[in-house]
C-alpha cells in the first residue's frame, strides 16, 4: 500500500469500515441463532426431565396399586368373591396401563436409536382392529364410551382381508389414537373407528367427541413430550409420547396422519399407509398377543 493516494486510502478505509459492520451484523445474527438454539435445547433439556418425573411416576404408581392390592387380596374373607373381583379389575387396569406405557417407551427408545425396521407379515386387518378394541373394553366400559365399528372393505381372503405390513407398528397406531380418543372423550360418548381402503392404500379413521383440539395445538401435538393440558380423565394419564411414535411409525409404514378437531366438538385422526411389498414372515394379526388379550375379562 506504499503508493496509494489519499483518495485511494480514503476508499479503501470506507470498504474495511463496510467490510466491519457486515461482520458485525453478521456477527449479531449469529449470535441471535446461537441464543436460539440454547434457548431451544434449554427446553427441550426440562421437557425431558418433566418427562422423566412423568415416566416414573406412571411406572411407580400402578406398581404401587398392583402390590397393594394384590397383598390387600390375600387378606380377603374366603367368601368374599366380589370384593376379590373388584380388586382384581383394578390390577388389571394398572397393569394393562403400565404394560401400555412400557411399550410406547420401549419403542420411543428404539426410535432414539434409529431400530425401527418395519417386520411385514401378511396381517388380518379385522381382526387386528377388533384385538386392539377389545383390548379397551374395560377402560371404555368404565366410561360409558361405546365403540362404533365401520369396517369397509368386502372383498379379501374369505370374509378376511389381508394387508402387507407390520402388524405390532399398526396395533401400536391404532392403540394411541384409540387411547388418546378415550382419554380425552366426555363420559357417556361414543368413538367410531372407521377402516376403508383408499387407492391400494389401507386407511382408518378414529373419531370421538370429546375436548377437541385448537387449531394452533393441532400443529405441536406430534412434538415428543408435548402435552396440552385437556384430559378430563385421569383412567390413563399420558406422557407426550403417543403422537410423536404414532408419527415415527407411520414414517417407517411410508404412511401419513391426519388431524380433523374443533375444540369442544371433538376430534378425528387419519392415519394411511400403503401396503409393504416385501414379507418377513408368514401371517400375523390374529389376536394371540398377550398384551391384547381380553379373555380373561372379569365383568
Ligand atoms: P399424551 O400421552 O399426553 O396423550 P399424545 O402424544 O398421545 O400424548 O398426545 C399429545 C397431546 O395431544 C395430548 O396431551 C392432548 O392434549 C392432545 N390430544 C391427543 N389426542 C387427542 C384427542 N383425541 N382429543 C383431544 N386432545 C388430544
Amino acid at each position: 500500500m506504499g503508493n496509494l493516494t489519499d483518495r485511494q486510502l480514503l476508499k479503501e478505509l470506507k470498504l474495511r469500515l463496510e467490510e466491519k459492520k457486515k461482520v458485525e451484523v453478521e456477527f449479531t445474527e449469529l449470535s441471535k441463532d446461537f441464543q436460539g438454539v440454547t434457548k431451544k435445547l434449554k427446553e427441550s433439556e426440562a421437557l425431558k426431565s418433566h418427562f422423566i418425573s412423568n415416566i416414573t411416576n406412571e411406572i411407580v404408581n400402578p406398581f404401587t396399586s398392583i402390590l397393594g392390592l394384590s397383598k390387600a387380596i390375600l387378606s380377603v374373607e374366603k367368601n368374599d368373591w366380589k370384593k376379590v373381583v373388584s380388586m382384581v379389575a383394578l390390577i388389571h387396569s394398572e397393569a394393562f396401563n403400565l404394560d401400555y406405557q412400557l411399550r410406547n417407551i420401549f419403542v420411543a427408545a428404539k426410535v432414539e436409536a434409529g431400530e425401527i425396521a418395519p417386520n411385514i407379515t401378511k396381517v388380518n386387518i379385522r381382526s387386528l382392529v377388533q384385538t386392539v378394541i377389545d383390548s379397551f373394553s374395560i377402560i371404555s366400559r368404565k366410561m360409558g364410551v361405546e365403540f362404533d365399528i365401520q369396517f369397509n372393505i368386502d372383498h379379501g381372503f374369505g370374509k378376511n382381508f389381508y394387508f402387507k405390513t407390520d402388524s405390532e407398528k399398526l396395533k401400536l397406531i391404532l392403540s394411541n389414537l384409540i387411547n388418546n380418543a378415550l382419554k380425552y372423550s366426555y363420559k357417556d360418548s361414543k368413538v367410531i373407528v372407521k377402516v376403508w381402503l383408499d387407492d391400494d392404500e389401507l386407511c382408518a379413521s378414529v373419531q370421538d367427541f370429546g375436548t377437541g383440539i385448537s387449531e394452533k395445538n393441532q400443529k405441536i401435538i406430534f412434538e415428543r413430550f408435548k402435552r396440552l393440558d385437556s384430559g378430563i380423565n385421569s383412567i390413563n394419564r399420558g406422557h407426550g409420547l403417543g403422537l410423536s411414535i404414532t408419527k415415527s411409525l407411520l414414517d417407517v409404514l411410508g404412511g401419513n396422519i391426519e388431524i380433523d378437531s374443533q375444540k369442544g366438538e371433538g376430534s378425528t385422526f387419519t392415519v394411511s399407509m400403503p401396503e409393504a411389498q416385501n414379507i418377513v414372515d408368514g401371517f400375523s394379526g390374529d389376536g394371540n398377543d398377550i398384551f391384547f388379550d381380553d379373555e380373561d375379562e372379569i365383568f
